[in-house]
C-alpha cells in the first residue's frame, strides 16, 4: 500500500494550542507553493492508493488549487482521497468542486459541539459553521465524512462531551478522530496555562467516549479513531501498518523502503527544491510494536517471536492479567483501559527486544 500526504501549510489564524507547522495565508505564497507542488508531483511515477491533504488548513487555498494539485497525482481508481476542512475556511461551492475534482473523503476540524469550548480553544468557528459544513459536504455527494473531536478541554465535562458525541452521531458521520488536548511547548497555551481537567477526569472522559461510540455503532479500531464498518481511514492505516508513504511539504514525513525522511518546518526549504532529509531507519520491530499496539487488532505474535525475550511474553501476560490487554495464541492487544497507559506498557515491553 502506498500513501501520499500533502501538507498545506497555511492557516487564516493560528489556534492557541496548535504546534503543527503553518504560516499565515498569503495569496502569492500559495500560488508559488501550488505551482511548485504540481511540478514536483508530476515528476513522481508512483500510483498511490491513498492521498491525504492535511495542514494547516487545506480548504483555505480553495477548491481550484486543491483540484489542480490532485490532478497532478497518479492514483488508483478506488483511491481514498481526503482533504482536511476548517468549518470556517472555505468558499461557496467548495464541496461541489472538490467532489467533482476527485476527492471522496473530508475530515472536518470540528473539535467540539459546544461554543464555549470552541472559544476556549480559540477556534474561529462555531457549532452552526460545523452544521453547515457537514450538510454542504453531504449535499455535494460526500459519503465519507470524518470529524476531529478533542477531549480534555478547559471546563469540558462528561455532559458537554456527550453533547458533542450526540451531535456527531446524529449527523451520521462515518468516522471520528478523538484526541486529548495536550499543551505543546512554545504554543500560546504553553504560556497562558489554561486550567485543563486533570488526568483522572480526562481518562474518565476517554473511557466514556469509547463506550458511547461503541454503543452507537462505531468500531474503535485505533487508540484515537472510531469508524462505521468499512470507513476506517485507509490512509492512516498505512502509517500504523508500516506501509510506504511519501510526505510532501514542510514538516511532512515519509517512510520509504524502511527508511524515514522528513522535510524541515520551513516552506522556503521546500519551495527552493531541496530534497527531504534522511532521519532514521523505520519499519523495524520497534515500529511494529509501537504502532501495532495503537490498533485494536494489536500485534501478531509470530511476527515478533524471533526478536523479543521470554520476558516480553511474561510482561504481556501480566498486563492481560491486570485487565489492560488480551493475550491469545496469535495476538497481543490493548483494551480501552490499556490504551490509557499505552506509553507505560510500551516502555516496559520495548526493554525486551533482543
Ligand atoms: S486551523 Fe488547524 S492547523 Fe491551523 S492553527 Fe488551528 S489547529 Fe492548527
Amino acid at each position: 500500500m502506498k500513501g501520499l500526504y500533502i501538507h498545506i501549510p497555511f492557516c487564516v489564524k493560528k489556534c492557541d494550542y496548535c504546534d503543527f507547522y503553518s504560516i499565515n495565508y498569503n495569496k502569492n505564497i500559495v500560488e508559488n507553493y501550488v505551482e511548485f507542488l504540481c511540478k514536483k508531483i508530476k515528476s513522481i511515477n508512483t500510483v498511490f492508493d491513498t492521498v491525504y491533504f492535511g495542514g494547516g488548513t487545506p480548504s483555505v487555498i480553495g477548491s481550484e488549487n486543491l483540484c489542480k494539485i490532485l490532478s497532478s497525482v497518479k492514483y488508483k481508481n478506488n483511491a481514498e482521497i481526503t482533504v482536511e476542512v476548517n468549518p470556517k475556511s472555505y468558499k461557496q461551492d467548495f464541496f461541489k468542486n472538490i467532489f467533482k475534482g476527485g476527492f471522496n473523503r473530508v475530515s472536518i476540524g470540528m473539535q467540539s459541539a459546544n461554543n464555549e469550548e470552541l472559544k476556549l480553544l480559540t477556534r474561529n468557528h462555531n457549532l452552526k459553521d460545523v452544521e453547515i459544513t457537514i450538510e454542504s459536504a453531504k449535499s455535494a455527494g460526500f459519503k465519507n465524512i470524518s470529524v476531529d473531536l478533542m477531549i480534555g478541554i478547559q471546563r469540558q465535562t462528561i455532559d458537554t462531551l456527550k453533547n458533542s458525541l450526540d451531535f456527531c452521531i446524529n449527523s451520521n458521520v462515518t468516522h471520528l478522530s478523538c484526541y486529548m488536548l495536550k499543551i505543546e511547548e512554545g504554543t500560546p497555551f504553553y504560556f497562558s496555562k489554561p486550567d485543563l481537567p486533570d488526568e483522572d477526569i480526562t481518562a474518565q472522559m476517554y473511557l466514556f467516549l469509547c463506550e458511547y461510540l461503541r454503543k452507537n455503532g462505531y468500531n474503535h479500531y485505533e487508540i484515537s479513531n472510531f469508524s462505521k464498518e468499512g470507513f476506517e481511514s485507509r490512509h492512516n492505516l498505512i502509517y500504523w501498518q508500516l506501509g510506504d508513504y511519501l510526505g510532501l511539504g514542510p514538516s511532512a514525513h515519509s517512510l520509504i523502503n524502511c527508511k524515514r525522511y522528513y522535510y524541515p518546518n520551513d516552506i522556503n526549504y521546500f519551495i527552493d527544491g531541496n530534497d527531504y532529509i534522511y532521519s532514521s531507519k523505520g519499519g523495524d520491530i520497534y515500529d511494529y510494536i509501537m504502532l501495532g499496539l495503537r490498533l485494536k487488532k494489536g500485534i501478531k505474535l509470530y511476527k515478533i517471536e524471533n526478536y523479543v525475550t521470554d520476558a516480553f511474553f511474561e510482561k504481556a501476560k501480566k498486563y492481560a492479567d491486570l485487565g489492560y490487554a488480551e493475550l491469545t495464541n496469535e495476538r497481543f492487544f490493548l483494551n480501552e483501559k490499556g490504551f490509557l497507559i499505552q506509553n507505560t506498557v510500551l516502555c516496559d515491553l520495548l526493554e525486551e527486544i533482543k
